[in-house]
């Protein structure tokens, strides 16, 4: 698979004509469009739409392109997972149905031995392409599935194998947003990649949250007129080694306000209130009447779910003062992907 080059000026024609989604049905496959000297000024690389719900970054990306707004720095926007976003219906599925999930694809050693898939190809297919620009950064644009703030999301691994410093990193994540998360958890996202350059992950916020067209928007003008300067947040927020926690694969799941019968897990239906809040110990936040560490974990082999929730009468609180944050409730993501991540504060 390859990614087909739509012409800045053919992209600019389009955005001009349709809404976002006709715009996307226009482009019609996973491509990219490039504007500037990429030749004699390493470009600004955006990636976007690698999950097809996330619809974000693709808001902003057709209508900065459709109002004409120039950019200091080249810049080269990569929009990928175009098939999925325009399944019925549209901009409800994170991948096709019955396929990996495309930011879980990146640099993964396995690719030559797993048997052709088209997750994976297209995954390497965006990762050369951006090794042939050698970009000045990267920035990859998500939805939280929900509702939710912004945040920036930066891996460890991509840091640690990298020539740039923390600090380069966070500096490219100011453009973004005040909440940063340093992640030592190893996915196969494109973030973890090393381009040889900063790299971060940009939540703009839920896919139900109006502002985070805006936020996407905003970022990407703060960091492509970065000779203006002046646009960055300060006194960056950094939180570091969130962990996962994840239901148990033959567990079920529902969003509920009170308990259901038959459900293993009961979460309350305005958990997403809790994204980034301090949530103190004994917050009640669902039900269930199975053993903690039977029905949840977390991703390291050295924390058991026990020691974070409890449940006591069939309700289930925190047993820590924490913030939780990628809570979603949408129970289809939640149960196969994970149910929200925290760190102890
Ligand atoms: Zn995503």
């Amino acid at each position: 698979m390859h990614l087909t080059r739509i012409e800045f000026t053919t992209a600019k024609e389009f955005a001009k004509a349709y809404n976002h989604l006709d715009f996307l049905k226009r482009l019609g496959n996973p491509c990219y469009i490039e504007t500037g000297d990429c030749r004699s000024r390493a470009p600004v690389i955006i990636t976007t739409l690698l999950h097809g719900n996330e619809v974000s970054g693709l808001k902003a990306i057709h209508s900065l392109l459709r109002d004409d707004f120039t950019f200091d720095n080249p810049v080269v926007f990569i929009i990928a997972s175009v098939s999925a976003a325009l399944t019925e219906p549209v901009f409800m599925h994170r991948m096709l149905k019955g396929q990996v999930d495309l930011n879980r694809c990146f640099g993964k050693t396995t690719v030559a031995t797993e048997k052709p898939n088209p997750q994976f190809i297209l995954a390497k297919a965006i990762s050369d392409l951006i090794v042939q620009y050698q970009p000045k950064s990267v920035v990859d644009i998500h939805n939280t599935s929900g509702s939710g703030p912004a945040f920036a999301v930066i891996a460890e691994s991509s840091i640690s194998n990298s020539s740039n410093t923390k600090d380069d990193y966070i500096d490219l994540a100011s453009h973004f947003s005040e909440r940063v998360i340093v992640t030592d958890i190893c996915l196969g996202a494109l973030m973890e990649m090393d381009f040889n350059c900063p790299i971060i992950t940009f939540e703009a916020g839920g896919t139900l949250d109006s502002q985070s067209d805006y936020h996407a928007e905003q970022g990407i003008i703060n960091l492509l007129n970065t000779d203006k300067d002046g646009n960055k947040f300060g006194n960056l927020d950094v939180l570091s080694c969130p962990r996962r926690v994840m239901l148990k694969q033959q567990y079920t799941l529902i969003y509920t306000s009170e308990l259901v019968n038959d459900i293993d897990l009961c979460l309350r239906g305005d958990i997403e209130h809790f994204n980034f809040a301090h949530t103190p110990a004994h917050t009640h936040i669902g039900w269930t009447n199975k053993d903690i560490d039977a029905l949840l974990k977390t991703d390291s082999e050295a924390i058991k779910a026990s020691e974070i929730f409890y449940s006591e009468n069939d309700m289930l609180y925190t047993k820590k003062q924490i913030m939780m944050f990628m809570i979603t409730t949408r129970a289809d993501i939640a149960a196969t992907d994970c149910l929200f991540y925290f760190v102890e504060t």
